[in-house]
């Protein structure tokens, strides 16, 4: 791939002579357009095609039973990875890694983001991924659920105030020059009405649809895809970011999820919907799981709906796809009920599956990518790997997307972060408490949480994934001395290379080696 060509073609605007009906976007046709779409709360085992042919073999984890016959299709068309990370599998960290490219205590985005939380909001200072892609020449577009800043006071619509009345506020308005080279807005902060959403666009007006929000979210792609109201640039390749909410929670009710989709999974019994058998059918939360999976049915079809309009205005083979999410969701396994922000493979294992027809091979892969690998790899996926940031900590994996034999040294693991609020002064968190870490290799899950007060050690979780896929067996850390000795200089050297607070602080140095 040759940018600079690519650029210089379209620059010279060949395609605006008197008499030529060729499309303006042919002309920049090597520089690939792209779309990471990533629903919230979307666990890797939420899709049909695990059950089958092809994938099921690839994989220690039976798939829930969904129905998800676009995604399916997709995968197909993919290379799926089977072990991508969530590293801090919770929203706004998750999404500050995914931005810029660096772990949770580099990107400003440490804790999850809400007003009383001046400390955590993405970086103003920070080369996002969007900006790289807007300073490439690409068309920036952004839709669905943003949840990476501090909300301020900063209401369009009421001067001075929040755009919600409840305290703390979660949601928030992004302004213009807080958005990282999207110059296409529709977006909001966090807000978890499913069929009653909102959106600030591009100038800053609100919009309430009064529809479930992933299927309007589609339709808003599509409008941009077919250039509705001019609202793009079509002689520029376009870099799209999709963060549809469900099946993030609430998933409770018809409020949550569309009926149609319900009704698949109604008659179902709970133990035949809870199939991993780390699960409890027995918790209240179970109710949900119907729901949930109705919830993930819906988001399939709303993907579909973009992917065929790719189809039919002939841009599927030069958009790279990708689809992702920002963390997984428990769903009665392990007897807890929060859904994420823990280092049980159904939080930290998220789908990664990149479509680039013609250019990828479709295949499955256990590459273990973590959250900050993401951007420079979406960057070298579109040859602009010159373009990386120096301050990015995430690697650059587009090679192996290419060609599974490119001498590019893959991860031997992941970390696990887990951070809480620190210290508060007037109702404010001035600093954050960094309570777990962890690391997970292709065998081994180990997760060390330390006491508060005295940093020591307060609790350990150690897995053979590979034996114990659902994690069953929390293995005593003195039993497997030579295994922790093994996994905590893993940890340590990743810990040292990010310049975590556990290796500034050498918390647990008895034990990890920095
Ligand atoms: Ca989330």
């Amino acid at each position: 791939m040759n940018r600079s060509v690519n650029l210089l073609i379209s620059g010279l605007g060949l395609c605006c002579l008197p008499g030529c009906n060729t499309p303006k976007q042919t002309a920049v046709l090597e520089q690939p357009n792209v779309i990471y779409i990533f629903p919230d709360q979307y666990r890797n085992s939420a899709f049909g095609f695990w059950g089958q042919e092809g994938f099921k073999e690839q994989v220690n984890f039976k798939n829930d039973p969904v129905s998800t016959p676009n995604l399916d299709a997709f995968a197909r068309e993919s290379v799926v990875l089977t072990s991508a990370q969530s590293n801090c599998p919770l929203s706004s960290p998750h999404r500050g890694m995914l931005f810029t490219g660096m772990y949770a205590n580099k990107s400003g985005v440490p804790l999850n983001c809400n007003s009383t939380r001046p400390i955590s909001s993405l970086r103003q200072d920070a080369e996002c991924v969007s900006d790289v892609f807007s300073k490439a020449g690409y068309d920036c577009a952004y839709f669905g659920k943003l949840h990476l800043d501090y909300p301020t006071p900063n209401d369009p619509e009421r001067p001075g105030q929040y755009v919600e009345d409840r305290m703390p506020a979660w949601d928030a308005y992004t302004p213009a020059e807080r958005r990282h080279g999207f110059n296409y807005w529709y977006s909001y902060g966090t807000f978890d009405e499913h069929k009653n959403p909102h959106y600030w666009d591009t100038n800053g007006k609100k919009h309430e649809p009064r529809e479930w929000s992933p299927q309007h979210e589609a339709d808003k792609v599509v409008a941009y895809l077919k250039n509705k109201d001019n609202v793009r640039d079509t002689s520029k390749p376009f870099f799209m970011m999709v963060s549809m909410n469900p099946p993030h929670s609430p998933y409770r009710s018809f409020d949550d999820c569309m009926e149609e989709d319900y009704n698949l999974y109604k008659d179902l019994s709970l133990d035949s919907l809870l199939v991993r058998p780390n699960a409890d059918a027995a918790m209240k939360k179970a109710e949900c799981t119907r729901y949930y999976f109705a919830s993930v049915t819906g988001v399939d079809r709303a993907v579909g709906q973009i992917l065929q309009t790719l189809k039919e205005m002939g841009l599927d083979k030069n958009t790279i796809v990708v689809f992702s999410s920002d963390h997984g969701e428990t769903m009665c396994s392990q007897g807890i009920d929060d859904p994420k922000n823990t280092p049980y493979v159904e939080s930290m294992n998220v789908p990664f599956m990149v479509r680039y027809p013609e250019k990828i091979a479709p295949r499955v892969d256990d590459l273990m990518i973590s959250t900050p690998d993401v951007m420079p790899t979406l960057l070298g996926l579109c040859g602009l790997e010159e373009s990386i940031p120096a301050e990015v900590q995430g690697r650059n994996f587009a090679p192996l997307f290419y060609n599974a034999e490119a001498s590019v040294a893959r991860p031997s693991g992941a970390l696990y972060i887990q951070n809480m609020d620190g210290k508060k002064v007037d109702g404010q968190v001035v600093s954050y408490f960094p309570a777990a870490r962890g690391f997970k290799t292709d065998r081994y899950t180990i997760a060390l949480y330390i006491d508060r007060d005295t940093q020591k050690l307060k609790r350990a979780l150690l897995f053979d994934d590979v034996n114990d896929p659902y994690q069953m067996n929390n293995l005593p850390l003195e039993e497997n001395k030579e295994i922790v000795v093994q996994l905590c200089a893993q940890l340590g050297a990743t810990l040292k290379e990010i310049e975590d607070p556990w290796y500034t602080e050498k918390i647990l140095s008895d034990m990890i080696t920095y």
